[in-house]
């Protein structure tokens, strides 16, 4: 998989058998330090994505200067955004979504 990119660094993803930490087995985890985010081999395709997204929001709330942050809020949301992007595809680009809207007529 390509780096995923979020803000100007770029994460490398490796996917791991047996991934866990001191607390026991994790479906992933992202290592800011090295620029990381590690995702279990036993996951399902669905269930890669969702934790990709999850480990992507705490990049990004670790960037927004966020360090407190909400595990069952970061979930709730690494799931409605899959949900989202997956019944919306125009979300996806600025081109897709520019295409979607129409175009506003003129002289109103
Ligand atoms: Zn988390």
């Amino acid at each position: 998989m390509k780096p995923i990119r979020v803000g100007p660094i770029a994460y490398d993803v490796e996917i791991v058998d047996n991934l866990q930490d001191d607390g026991g087995i994790l479906d992933g985890r992202i290592r800011h330090s090295d620029a990381v985010i590690q995702l279990a081999a036993s996951l399902s395709p669905q269930a890669h994505l969702v934790t990709l997204w999850h480990e992507v929001l705490h990049a990004l709330f670790t960037q927004a200067g966020i360090h407190d942050h909400d595990e069952k809020r970061i979930t709730a949301l690494s799931y409605d955004i899959v949900q989202v992007l997956t019944d919306n595809p125009q979300l996806r680009s600025y081109e897709d979504a520019q295409a979607e809207i129409p175009k506003r007529r003129r002289g109103r």
